[in-house]
């Protein structure tokens, strides 16, 4: 943990997703350049944990425990956040899940899913969000607030037998830019992740026979590190006033 004055000093993230992967590496990122950091996943233990480390790090932080899938449970973790911490500005919507297959065997459940978390949940997080990120802007030393959304190349280059995956990323990479347009002479900057294969538990989650296909086909490919994606992040929110980066598409190397 840095002792000096950074770029985020002062300032309060959220970060969904903040148990695992991607949304765990940057919450880790943003403490470190001084943000305090409000850790959201449904997942106590581990965001306790988390909370844990970064605290030992001389950092400041928050675990709220919420399933965004549920408009009241999101909108109360944005609410924790400035309860507890004063105010909003940074909002990183890392929660989702990728569960991608044969679209005529495919549960529902498991699109319905998709949509609930890749969609509606980062829909009802900044919804409840835009408020106080519109006041930070207008109140704090950076001048700026920021969203960043967590989309994949899936929202950018459909991925086969990921139809729906790809319609929630879309979705996600969409409303980013119209939220950009809308919200950008507000001083709150939109910008949009589309990473490629990175490795963190996302795979995991998905039928064992899709996990196979999936292991076989990408076997060659050094994947991302979530941490690479963090830095990412990190680059976008820690840039001056009058830079808004609007999308970074990240691959590995070897991913064509
Ligand atoms: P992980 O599975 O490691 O992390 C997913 C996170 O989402 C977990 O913290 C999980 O927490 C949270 N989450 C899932 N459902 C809910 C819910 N209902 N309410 C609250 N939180 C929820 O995967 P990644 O870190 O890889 O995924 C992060 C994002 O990156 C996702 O949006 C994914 O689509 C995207 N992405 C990932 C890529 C990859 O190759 N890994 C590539 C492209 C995009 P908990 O279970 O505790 O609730």
């Amino acid at each position: 943990m840095t002792s000096t004055i950074t770029a985020l000093t002062s300032t309060v993230a959220l970060v969904t997703g903040a148990s695992s992967g991607i949304g765990r590496a940057t919450a880790l990122r943003l403490a470190d350049r001084g943000s305090a950091v409000v850790l959201v996943a449904r997942r106590q233990d581990r965001i306790d944990v988390l909370a844990k480390e970064i605290a030992d790090r001389g950092g400041r932080t928050v675990a709220l425990a919420a399933d965004l899938t549920d408009p009241g449970p999101a909108t109360g973790a944005v609410d924790g956040a400035v309860e507890r911490l004063g105010r909003l500005d940074i909002l990183v919507n890392a929660a989702g899940v990728m569960l991608t297959g044969d679209s005529v065997a495919a549960p529902l459940h498991e699109w319905q899913q998709m949509v609930d978390i890749n969609i509606n949940g980062l829909l009802y997080v900044t919804r409840a969000a835009l408020p106080h990120l519109i006041e930070a802007a207008a109140d704090s030393p950076r001048q700026v607030a920021d969203v960043v959304n967590i989309s994949s190349i899936a929202g950018r280059f459909p991925i086969l037998n990921g139809a729906v995956y790809n319609a929630t990323k879309f979705g996600v990479t969409g409303a980013t830019e119209a939220w950009r347009q809308e919200f950008t002479r507000r001083n709150v900057r939109f910008s949009v992740v589309e990473p490629g294969l990175t490795e963190t538990e996302l795979f995991g989650h998905q039928q064992p026979a899709v996990q196979e296909r999936l292991a076989a086909r990408f076997a060659d490919v050094e994947r991302l590190h979530a941490d690479d994606i963090a830095e990412a992040v990190e680059y976008i929110v820690t840039g001056p006033r009058r830079r808004a980066v609007a999308e970074i598409v990240l691959r590995p190397t070897d991913q064509v």
